[in-house]
């Protein structure tokens, strides 16, 4: 009862205080970006450049803020899926223009394919939105500077399939299951630099399959990586049972023993 009661207050703890630390740093990005921008009177290049850095290390604590606000929202259970009739293109334009700054850094040109007439989905608009984030923040992540990272939605029979590609460091054939395990990282030292601490992908699969899709990774390495993932035209019911049914901790699997 105690441990159970000290691992509340923990999760309560971590909501809290991550859900306070996203305010001040939106308000931070943003007079960054304002004043990068020169809105507010003109700046020098040195400030410019001082102004990138503050830039890219406020996403990465972003991103850590972000990530533990997911752990704390998954340990407690209360992700929430709110489907709604969504059209495609106009949730890629948010998410390519959310990842800007990050592409102009390391000069990444992002090239996006769209198939005309895709239909409408009934999904969760910020859920799907942060899976193709995640995705496409990794593209970016393990790409070479001045590289092409591709985008592309297209229509199969009963779904809608999405794909990144990027020519970047790839990853090796036995890892290409593990990451999408929670915490894994292929090189776990490299990859803690870029801000991230393995949680992207879990995350991600377990939306997808909540949503009745399904998401994998086909890699070379050294040559690239295409993430794929689909989502039924014919929406699935019960998102967050599904989602909890996939059990990202592996929860069922310690009750069981
Ligand atoms: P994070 O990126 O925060 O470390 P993820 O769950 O998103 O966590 O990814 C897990 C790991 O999978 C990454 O640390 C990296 O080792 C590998 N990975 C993911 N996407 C790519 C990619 N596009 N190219 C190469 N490696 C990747």
């Amino acid at each position: 009862m105690q441990l159970k009661k000290a691992d509340q207050l923990k999760t309560d703890f971590l909501n809290v205080t991550s859900h306070e630390l996203r305010t001040p740093m939106s308000a931070i990005k943003g007079y960054v970006q304002i004043i990068s921008k020169q809105a507010l009177g003109q700046i020098n290049d040195e400030q410019k450049k001082a102004l990138e850095i503050i830039l890219r290390n406020s996403n990465r604590l972003d991103t850590l803020i972000q990530d533990i606000l997911d752990i704390s929202r998954l340990e407690s259970e209360t992700m929430k899926f709110i489907p709604e009739k969504i059209n495609i293109k106009s949730i890629l334009e948010q998410t390519v223009e959310t990842m800007q700054s990050f592409t102009d850094t390391k000069n990444i040109m992002i090239t996006i394919n769209l198939e005309e007439n895709l239909p409408d989905l009934i999904i969760d608009q910020e859920q799907i939105k942060q899976v193709i984030i995640n995705l496409l923040n990794n593209a970016i992540k393990f790409s070479y500077e001045c590289s092409i990272v591709t985008i592309s939605f297209r229509k199969t029979r009963e779904h809608v399939l999405f794909e990144t590609q990027d020519f970047g460091r790839g990853i090796p054939k036995n890892k290409q299951d593990k990451i999408f395990e929670i915490f894994y990282q292929v090189d776990a030292r490299k990859d803690k630099k870029f801000g991230g601490v393995g949680l992207g992908l879990v995350i991600s699969r377990g939306i997808i399959l909540a949503h009745g899709g399904n998401i994998w990774v086909e890699s070379e390495p050294g040559k690239g990586s295409t993430f794929r993932f689909t989502l039924p035209i014919k929406p699935v019911q019960n998102l967050e049972e599904r989602f909890r049914d996939v059990d990202i901790f592996k929860l069922n699997l310690i009750n069981m023993r």
